[in-house]
């Protein structure tokens, strides 16, 4: 009997367990699971969260929390997979054991590290101190929070119209939630029956151009979009303070805001860092091979944001992506039973270049191959059909489908 142990319940670790579960017999292993967490999160709708109009929080904050967290109870039901809620502190790679906070110990054959990625500020001054991360279910409901808040001091006259929002970053992550609030922002200043100019929401990069990885015709639409949407985009913008209430641009203005968001970049876990022995690159990431084992240990596996792999066609790093997480999920859970079987690991075989990008209401761009792109409410469509096969992937067809009906009723309240 053997011992494996995956620790993060993200998509990587997540596909990992139920993929094991699937290959492997009770007699053959254990499959232990550790999270922070209870649940998995949902993380490409965290921006649902932040902009979800017409819940009220006071009553219904778990209703909505519930739409992107997922409660590993309901994915490992009626599988062997055990999952035990706990944060690891240490990791002795030589002992084969890892700490959890309150000191408990658990052993392992074979480790899989999918702890995935935290917040970068690229050292910008204040950024920690006075922006809205963005990276966690609570960071999305307390932004949310706040922003209803903003919008009734206006409403009883306490506060000067418009709310100023600035959004730092304008990858996916950012112009994902730049639409989705103008979206929500009209919305409640309906409510609160403001009129004049409610909103302005600023939407600020530091490289030339929005997106630089996609091709300029899907720029253009996301652009066009974002800006019948009231969206101010700023390129060629580092930021290089934040402050209480500004962000100072490098050799530029001084814009002022109420709501400063960050969601500029990601670095791996820096948990990573302590493990002592543990194959790591110059900015914090696990190396591993083409296998997804570390490079000098191969009973323990990498996968998903806290790795650094290269793809051999272009020598440039796999991207952060969940569905990149989820096929080194499969390949690590298929080598981990290959090595048991004493047979030869498979290769992961990069694949990523495809993505969808909501940009508020019931619009997105999807881009699904070189000369095919396919943009408003069909592309929103493809979104929701990929959203809703990836909970099928973890959860019983029934649980998938109520799950999905109640994301599509919440998140459409604001469209
Ligand atoms: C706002 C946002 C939107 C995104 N949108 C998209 C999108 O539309 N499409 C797409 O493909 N990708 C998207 N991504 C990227 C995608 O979510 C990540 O690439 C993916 O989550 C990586 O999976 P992972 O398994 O490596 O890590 P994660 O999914 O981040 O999971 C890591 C897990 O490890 C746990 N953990 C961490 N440290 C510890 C510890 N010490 N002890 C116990 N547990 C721990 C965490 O609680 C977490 O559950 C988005 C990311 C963000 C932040």
């Amino acid at each position: 009997m053997v011992d494996i142990l995956i620790i993060g319940g993200g998509f990587g670790g997540v596909r990992t367990a139920l993929d094991l579960d699937k290959k492997l017999s009770s007699k053959e292993a254990t499959i232990t699971l550790i999270d922070r967490n209870n649940y998995h999160l949902f993380l490409p709708s965290l921006y649902e969260i932040a902009s979800s109009f017409g819940l009220d929080l006071k009553k219904d904050e778990v209703r909505l929390k519930k739409t992107i967290a997922i409660p590993f109870g309901e994915i490992f039901e009626d599988t062997k997979v055990n999952f035990v809620q706990a944060e690891i502190v240490s990791v002795d790679l030589n002992k084969k054991e890892v700490w959890s906070k309150g000191e408990k110990s658990f052993r392992y054959d074979y480790l899989v590290l999918a702890l995935g990625a935290e917040t970068e500020t690229f050292g910008t001054v204040g950024v920690l101190e006075y922006a809205y991360k963005f990276k966690s279910v609570e960071e999305a409901v307390f932004l949310n929070k706040k922003i209803n808040e903003k919008y009734k001091e206006a409403e009883r006259g306490e506060r000067p119209l418009p709310v100023r929002f600035i959004i730092v970053g304008a990858g996916f992550n950012g112009i994902e939630l730049a639409g989705e609030l103008a979206c929500c922002t009209k919305k409640i200043a309906e409510v609160c029956k403001l009129k004049n100019k409610c909103t302005e929401i600023k939407l600020i990069e530091a490289a030339p151009q929005i997106l630089p990885v996609v091709y300029d015709k899907e720029r253009v639409i996301i652009r066009e979009r974002l800006e019948k949407l009231g969206v101010e985009v700023l390129e060629n913008s580092p930021i290089e303070q934040v402050g209480p209430d500004f962000v100072q641009i490098k050799d530029g203005p001084r814009l002022n805001a109420d709501f400063i968001i960050w969601t500029a970049g990601i670095r791996a876990s820096s948990f990573l860092k302590n493990i002592s022995g543990l194959k790591l690159d110059e900015r914090g990431k696990m190396t591993v091979n083409e296998f997804m084992q570390s490079i000098d240990r191969p009973e323990v596996f990498g996968i998903g944001d806290n790795t650094i792999l290269l793809d051999p066609s272009t020598s440039k790093p796999m991207p952060a992506l969940a569905y990149v997480a989820v096929d080194q999920g499969k390949v690590a859970a298929e080598n981990i039973l290959r090595a048991l079987k004493n047979k030869q690991p498979e290769k992961y075989r990069p694949f990523y270049g495809v993505w969808i990008a909501p940009v508020g209401g019931k619009f997105a761009v999807a881009h699904l191959g070189r000369n095919l792109t396919v943009s408003g409410f069909w592309g929103w469509i493809l979104r929701g059909l990929v959203d809703f096969r990836y909970m099928w992937s973890i959860l019983p067809l029934s649980k998938a489908m109520s799950l999905t009906a109640e994301d599509v009723s919440v998140f459409t309240k604001n469209d």
